[in-house]
């Protein structure tokens, strides 16, 4: 008893283990269907293969019959990547069948075949499984279990035999398939979860664009690939007085309008974030000084043509300064942005509602 429990923790064990190094390749893979691309599909398929294939390497012993998990990583297969995946899972877990395989027992190994091919072709026709539900999980794992009690009783000689064996037999089979299920289910709800804890540290929440901390780590990799780009920063003029006028939520709707208009004008590959408060920042990649300022002036014109509304007041209007700097008129990435900092402190100094680009004072 204590062998079999030993050899039931163990296989529990490799299932866990598998399925969790398993779960990384396919992690960031939205919504794995019988209708995601075939590389997707044929990749599900490789790797239940391989759990289904350790699996049977491993199985449990119990009486004469070999017990194993491989109707759970099959069924598994099947409910993600449908039929191609499930048809790949088979041949990798026949062949490890037919490793283990002793010479002469090759009836074992024709009804496990048989009896593989029969769940898949039981699923394809009930195609009502591939909803995912645990439900479905259950009933695709019973027909498996069903069609796999017939070989189990020609193994052996008395009912009572078969009884017990296929008492554990359905045991392992559905406590190893629920497993599967809720580890799978778990290790999704965890995973989207920290992806959208990862997506909110990076986001600015009045705005929805990327908060500082996404222009600082954006900043890193221009650093770290040596990438050469232009920064333009831009802040509203005379935001405070808005903010008097309308108050503070007539203040955030202004900040959210303008977001929206900025964004239409962000090249691609480019990265607009909230610095802080009023002030906004361009990130442009491979955008030369030039261009940066033609793309400054720009948004600086279409602000200042931009009819703000807030609620009942009449329509208003609000200008921008922009300062810009590129890198290549710096040495490291913040230098840049500090020269841009230096430069939009020159367009307010000069009247506001401007685009400056930096110089360098000993070239004026
Ligand atoms: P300047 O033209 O020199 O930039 O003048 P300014 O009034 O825009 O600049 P100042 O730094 O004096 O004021 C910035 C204002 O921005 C003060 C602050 O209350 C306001 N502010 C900062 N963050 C927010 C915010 O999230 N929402 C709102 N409504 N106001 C903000
Ligand atoms: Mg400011
Ligand atoms: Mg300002």
């Amino acid at each position: 008893m204590l062998e079999l429990f030993n050899a039931l923790l163990l296989n529990f064990s490799l299932l866990i283990a598998t399925l969790l190094f398993a779960f990384l390749p396919l992690r960031r893979i939205e919504n794995i269907s019988p209708v995601s691309p075939i590389r997707v599909r044929l990749l599900v398929g490789c790797i239940a293969g391989i759990i289904g294939a350790l699996l049977v390497f491993n199985s449990i012993s119990y009486d004469v019959a070999k017990i194993d998990l491989r109707l759970p990583a099959l069924v598994t297969a099947y409910l993600y990547g449908g039929w191609v995946s499930g048809g790949i899972t088979v041949l990798f877990v026949i062949g490890a069948r037919f490793i283990v395989t002793p010479p002469g027992g090759y009836e074992g190994l024709v009804l496990a075949t048989l009896i593989c091919v029969a769940l898949l072709v039981t699923a394809e026709v009930y195609r009502r499984f591939a909803a995912r539900r645990l439900k479905d999980y259950l009933i695709l794992l019973g027909v498996g279990i069903a069609y796999s009690l017939p070989a189990l009783y020609l193994l052996t000689d008395t009912v009572e035999r078969f009884l017990s064996m296929a008492f554990v037999y359905i045991i392992v089979n559905l406590v190893g398939g629920y497993v599967t299920y809720r580890f799978l289910q778990e290790l999704r709800k965890h995973f989207v979860f920290v992806q959208t804890q990862q997506e909110l540290a990076l986001t600015d929440s009045l705005t929805q664009l990327g908060n500082r901390r996404k222009l600082d780590e954006t900043l890193a990799e221009y650093a770290q690939h040596g990438t050469a780009f232009s920064v333009l920063i831009l802040d509203l003029d005379h935001f405070k007085a808005i903010n008097d006028t309308y108050g503070h939520e007539g203040g955030d709707v202004v900040l959210r309008q303008l977001s929206h208009l900025l964004e239409s004008y962000l090249p691609d590959k480019g990265l607009i974030g909230r610095y802080g408060g009023e002030e906004f920042v361009f990130l442009l990649p491979d955008v030369p000084l030039k261009r940066a300022e033609r793309i400054g002036e720009r948004i600086r014109s279409a602000c200042a043509d931009q009819h703000f509304v807030y609620k009942d007041h009449p329509v208003f209007h609000v200008t921008l300064s922009l300062g810009v700097a590129s890198s290549d008129q710096a040495s490291t990435v913040f230098e840049t942005v500090q020269k841009a900092d230096l430069a939009l402190y020159e367009a307010k100094q000069n009247g506001r509602n401007r685009v400056v680009c930096y110089r360098d004072p000993s070239l004026r």
